[in-house]
């Protein structure tokens, strides 16, 4: 039997209302890297100015 783990970059505002939508939701776990990335774009669920970039872990 194969277990892998898929992982997801996104970036995030850092808003625990984001984070808690996305447990919600799925069965992914948040984990934010602490990597000098610069998160560029927009947060991946609000919108808003992302400050950090996360990693979405997915166990199958
Ligand atoms: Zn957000």
């Amino acid at each position: 039997m194969c277990m892998r783990r898929k992982m997801a970059k996104a970036e995030w505002c850092g808003q625990e209302g984001c984070e808690e939508a996305v447990k919600e939701k799925t069965t992914v776990t948040l984990m934010v890297m602490p990597f000098d990335e610069k998160a560029k774009g927009p947060c991946f669920r609000c919108g808003k100015k992302a400050l950090h970039v996360a990693y979405f872990s997915k166990a199958y």
